[in-house]
Order: structure tokens, then sequence, then C-alpha cells
């Protein structure tokens, strides 16, 4: 049996004072679900009050994101595992389809990063997901094959990771894959990952992501191969997000 995990990705959202609202108001809620782990990915800056806030609760935290390099140096601007893992994150989103459509990240650029959170012991929650044209013209799997090779490759085990498979044009639009078509993925992603075992693949943990709401995150949860989400928008509302956590609890 595997349990489930809600993640909140707040993207480049927030404001110090804002936040301390939503945290608390999560925190809360969270106390009354009991059998989910739930977590909020904010961006880098606000890290240290969301540790300051959450510390002792049952809410972890993460980044959105890390630099491939481990270790310290000349990076300018970038953000390492270990720095992370500093601020007391357990979690950290890999190739988010915004990371590889606006910034360019390469398969073997999100495989470098995946090694790099594992090295620091974080545990990444890695994304996959194909295109609208690319769902058009029946290469679905094989994009999905291709994301999920470049890390398979890079690696000896998955070890606690997190799959996220994300359609991206189902990310921000209001626009849902169907319990059905999102399952058929998630199977597939599991067969693929049973090339590390059997066991790997029956213990991986395999969320959706892509407009997820209190209204239809029953419905997805309840497929056989989806373990929870990965919630965007609806993660900057408490309610909302509760709302998902609690539909995990009862899947
Ligand atoms: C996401 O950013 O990972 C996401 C799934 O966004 P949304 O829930 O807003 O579609």
């Amino acid at each position: 049996m595997r349990r489930p995990l809600v993640a909140g990705n707040w993207k480049m959202n927030g404001s110090r004072a804002g936040n301390e609202g939503l945290l608390a108001a999560v925190a809360a809620g969270a106390r009354e679900i009991a059998g989910v782990d739930i977590a909020v990915c904010p961006p880098f800056v606000y890290l240290a009050d969301v540790e300051a806030a959450l510390a002792g609760s049952a809410v972890a935290w993460g980044g959105q994101n890390l630099c491939q390099e481990t270790g310290v140096g000349a990076y300018t601007g970038e953000i390492s595992g270990a720095m992370l893992r500093d601020f007391g994150c357990r979690y950290v989103i890999i190739g988010h389809s915004e990371r590889r459509t606006l910034y360019g990240e390469s398969d073997a650029q999100v495989a470098r990063k995946f090694v790099a959170a594992t090295a620091a012991r974080l545990t990444p929650i890695l994304c996959v997901g194909e295109l609208l044209e690319e769902r058009e013209a029946g290469t679905t799997e094989a994009v999905i094959a291709r994301q999920l090779d470049a890390v398979l490759d890079a690696v000896d085990s998955l070890g606690q990771a997190v799959v996220a498979y994300e359609p991206v044009w189902a990310i921000g639009t209001g626009r849902t894959a169907s319990p059905e078509q999102a399952q058929e993925v998630h199977g597939f992603i599991r067969r693929r990952v049973a090339r590390k075992g059997a066991d790997t693949a029956a213990a991986l943990r395999i969320l959706y992501g892509g407009s997820v709401k209190g209204s239809n995150a029953a419905e997805l949860f309840a497929m056989a191969d989806i373990d929870g989400g990965l919630i965007g928008g609806a993660s900057l509302k408490a309610e909302e997000f509760l709302e998902i956590c609690r539909a995990a609890q009862s899947a």
C-alpha cells in the first residue's frame, strides 16, 4: 500500500505577509488528516519563513528546482541541494514542464539534477509529461519513456523518489486529463520503472498534476496507479488544497 503524497507547487507566487495565513491554515487543517504526506514547495526566498512556520507540523516543504552542481562555487543565481537541506527541505521538484519549456532544461540536465537531489538526501519529485501536440501525434508514451529513461539510465536506484505525471496541456489551463487518461500513463510509468526492479516499481509513488481541484481530486486519486497529486494553482488556497489532501486520505 503506497502512502499518498499531495505536494503544492506555489510557482512564483506568494508574499511574506500572505504566506503566513496560508501556512497557518494548511498546518492546522493537516492536523485533521491522517495517512497522507503533505508538502508545500514555495519560492526559495520564502524557505526560511516556511521552515519557521511548519517546523513540528505535519506538513513538509521543498524546493521547486535546484542546481545540478553539487558543492559550492561560481554558479551565480543557483541554489544547491545542500542549501535546500539546510532549510529543512525534504522534497525538490525536478524537471517541471515550465523549467523544461521556459528555461530549456534538457532531459540530461534533469537527470543531473535528480542525481544532485539524491546526493543531498532530498526526495526528488520528477515531473514528466507530454505537450498537446505530442498527445495528438500519438507520441505520449514515447515522450514519457524518453524523459524517464534519461533518469533511470543515470541512477542505480530510484530510492524514495516520486514521479509526477503532468500533461503539459493540463497545467494551469483548467483542462484536466480524465481519470482514465491519467491512469493509462501512470500504468505505463510504473511498467517502465520496473526495469529498475519490480519492487521499486510497486513502491513508487506516481502523482498526477494538471488543474487538480477539490472537485476533481477524488476521481483521479481513485485510480489504481495515482498516488496523490502535484498541485499548482489550487495549492495557493488553503481550503482548496486541504480538500485535495482529504480526497487523498479517502482514496
Ligand atoms: C503544476 O504547476 O505542477 C500544476 C500542476 O499546476 P496547476 O495545478 O495549476 O495546473
